[in-house]
């Protein structure tokens, strides 16, 4: 693992403008899995300058750069990240609403964003309840559920450039797919979603419904990333892999949900490479047994991920 010393003086500069800069931090403190080795840097900044400042430092130092949301849909190897975590906070984690529409910071919370707008009666965005992650994860993954994901609310999506302009991109410039979107890659500042007049008795019903469902069908309240898989056309990857009998299968301190089988759950101190273990066994089962080929959903961040 290739590691670069940040000078003393380097440092101080980033700390002269993020708001928090810390080293070797344990990225498995960081994501909702609760693995992954630590990050060389861990910057948390809190306005559009801040993070101008940070990620042109960064880009000096030529250390590769994460952006991380709430860590929802994540895997962090065990070696860690060999350069900068950066987190968005303050300014970039608030939200207003105006209107119909939603302005936000990408660094806002889903549960925060779809309790505001059902409680203002704004309908659309409550299909993602129970979603845990930040607006620009759930951008660039394009979270959703089979009743619609997040890209069908897109009005405009804010993103920094390389030298630090904020563009924003309108929706015809955008494109999302099944969990997936044209904003991989970018650093997703804020965007603003477009929601629908509706009724706020109705939507505080349906938002009970589905949290019901999701209490009734995932392991909710243990260490987990959602969805390993993405669902292969006309069929479900935990029907797949229950199928093949690996309900339940473990290894090491991992877990395929005895619940969900398309949940893998840390249930006692899994490393990346147990939950790889299973990825790939739950690949292999499905492929001989379907001749089907399962693709992670989530990401993996590392040396052999991206
Ligand atoms: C219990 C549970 C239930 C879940 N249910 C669902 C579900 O129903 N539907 C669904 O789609 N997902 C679901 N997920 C997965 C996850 O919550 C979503 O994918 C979520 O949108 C990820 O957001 P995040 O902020 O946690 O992103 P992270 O996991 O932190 O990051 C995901 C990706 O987004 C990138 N990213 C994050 N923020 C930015 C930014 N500001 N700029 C650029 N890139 C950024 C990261 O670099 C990474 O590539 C679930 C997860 C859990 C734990």
């Amino acid at each position: 693992m290739p590691s670069v010393t940040v000078a003393a003086d380097v440092l101080a500069e980033l700390r002269r403008h993020a708001t928090r800069v810390r080293c070797e931090v344990p990225l498995a403190e960081q994501c909702t899995f609760h693995i992954g080795g630590p990050a060389e840097l861990y910057v948390e900044v809190a306005s559009r300058e801040e993070l101008r400042q940070a990620l042109s430092i960064l880009r000096h130092l030529k250390l590769p750069c994460f952006l991380l949301g709430a860590g929802s849909n994540v895997l962090f190897c065990d070696h860690g990240f060999p350069g900068a975590v950066v987190r968005l906070r303050g300014q970039l984690a608030e939200y207003t609403i105006e209107g119909t529409s939603l302005v936000a910071g990408a660094g806002a919370m889903l549960p925060f964003v779809v309790k505001g707008a059902v409680e203002a009666g704004l309908g659309g965005v409550e299909s993602l309840v129970g979603v845990p992650g930040t607006l620009g994860g759930a951008l660039v993954m394009n979270a959703g559920t089979s009743e619609g994901a997040i890209g069908e609310l897109v009005n405009a999506v804010e993103v920094m450039g390389p030298d630090g302009e904020g563009t924003t991109l309108s929706r015809h410039e955008l494109s999302f797919g099944y969990r997936t979107s044209s904003l991989g890659g970018s650093v997703v500042v804020g965007a603003t979603l477009r929601f629908l007049p509706s009724d706020r008795q109705a939507l505080r019903q349906r938002v009970s419904a589905l949290l019901k469902l999701r209490a009734e069908t995932q392991p909710l309240g243990t260490f987990n990333v959602g969805s390993i898989f993405k669902n292969p056309p006309g069929d479900r990857a935990g029907r797949l892999i229950e199928a093949v009998g690996l309900k339940g299968h473990r290894i090491g301190g991992a877990q395929i949900s005895p619940r969900h089988a398309n949940f893998i759950v840390n249930v006692d101190r899994a490393t990346a490479r147990d939950v790889s273990l299973l990825i790939a066994e739950a690949q292999r089962r499905v492929r001989d047994c379907f001749q089907l080929e399962l693709e992670p959903e989530i990401k993996i961040v590392g040396p052999q991920g991206t």
